[in-house]
């Protein structure tokens, strides 16, 4: 079991595929995109499976792939393949911006994948092109009307993001009027790899919630488990929920579980903490079970206690984009 030096088990990985994404949302990267990694240094699909494989044999139940947008890579169904089959791994989640993800609904419901994260910032066509740089609002609302009709536990991951989209907070809870999905809402983190001057943020979870709260007072909160980094509520008479998620205020890392590897192998213990080794070559190298397993254990045995804690440890402000992080 993986426990970390403040006594939370550590069960739950993010492993980013890549950072590359064919969308460019404004709060996540400039315009002309990041400095992507090269090819030789991200994993192979191989690679993922294995060093899966190793965190699973130390206790690894749930495993989310994310990125970069993860279906950018063309082979990603042959590590979603292998997690299917992987004894011990009860979870295997995607955050998606659902774009690509269309021709692999089928074979996803077929192995059993049932949680799909998908990132949608707007539900007005405009403010979703002028977020994400780019014209894909139908297929990516096609796509999760498809997944929520096809029985995926469907979640809509929305960045209030002031002067940009908090016009569309009520209109996109209409989906969960009509859907059984859950809509949740995020605060802004400061990751968006020079894109803007990131100060704070206006519309905290508070806000967000309190905003909800003139047009539904009569919403309830609904439980969630210990580990959840959202707050959950349903609207009577609503077919899904919502969520808020304080990521800026970071209300809930007494309960962190997570562990984030990127796709050219940092060891991230923490949102807002700088990778705490690098574990491609070691994996890459002799021995490689057994030295992956000493590193990880090292990593998650200096962890931060709270986002604040590994935020105060950082010098200056921060310049990686989300991208590479995984969210
Ligand atoms: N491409 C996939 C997607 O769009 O969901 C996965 C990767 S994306 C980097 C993961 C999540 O990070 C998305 O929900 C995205 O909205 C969120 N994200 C990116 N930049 C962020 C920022 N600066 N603040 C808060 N969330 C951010």
């Amino acid at each position: 079991m993986l426990i970390d030096n403040h006594n939370r088990k550590i069960n739950y990985l993010r492993l980013a595929v890549t950072d590359r994404c064919n969308l460019r949302c404004n709060y996540c990267m400039p315009e002309s995109g990041i400095d992507f990694s090269k090819k030789d240094t991200l994993f192979t699909l191989e690679e993922l499976s294995r060093l899966s494989s190793i965190l699973v044999s130390q206790g690894i139940d749930k495993i989310r792939i994310t990125g970069g947008e993860p279906f950018v890579r063309k082979d990603l169904m042959v590590l979603i393949r292998n997690l299917s089959n992987m004894k011990g791994l009860k979870d295997i989640s995607i955050t998606t911006n659902a774009t690509l993800i269309g021709p692999y609904i089928t074979e996803l419901k077929a192995l059993g994948i049932k949680n799909i994260n998908v990132s949608m910032d707007a539900i007005n066509r405009e403010t979703f092109k002028k977020i994400t740089r780019r014209d894909e609002y139908d297929i990516v609302y096609d796509n999760i009307i498809r997944m929520i009709n096809e029985g995926f536990n469907v979640r809509i991951n929305f960045i209030a993001l002031t002067g940009q989209n908090t016009q569309d907070i009520l209109p996109m809870l209409a989906l969960a009027k009509n859907y059984n999905v859950c809509v949740r809402y995020l605060e802004e983190m400061p990751f968006n790899g020079g894109s803007r001057h990131f100060e704070g943020n206006t519309w905290d979870y508070k806000r967000i919630l309190s905003h909800i709260k003139e047009a539904y007072p009569e919403y309830e909160e609904i439980p969630s488990e210990a580990t959840s980094t959202s707050m959950n509520y349903r609207i009577p008479g609503f077919k899904g929920t919502f969520g808020i998620i304080p990521s800026f205020s970071r209300t809930f890392c007494g309960s962190c579980n997570r562990l984030r590897i990127t796709a050219t192998g940092d060891v991230i213990t923490c949102l807002y903490a700088q990778p705490s080794m690098n574990i491609r070559e070691i994996l890459r190298g002799e021995s490689s079970e057994e030295n992956v397993v000493k590193q990880i254990l090292q990593a998650i045995g200096s962890r931060a206690k709270t986002g604040f804690e590994a935020q105060n440890r950082q010098e200056g402000t921060y310049t990686n984009s989300m991208t590479t992080i995984g969210g």
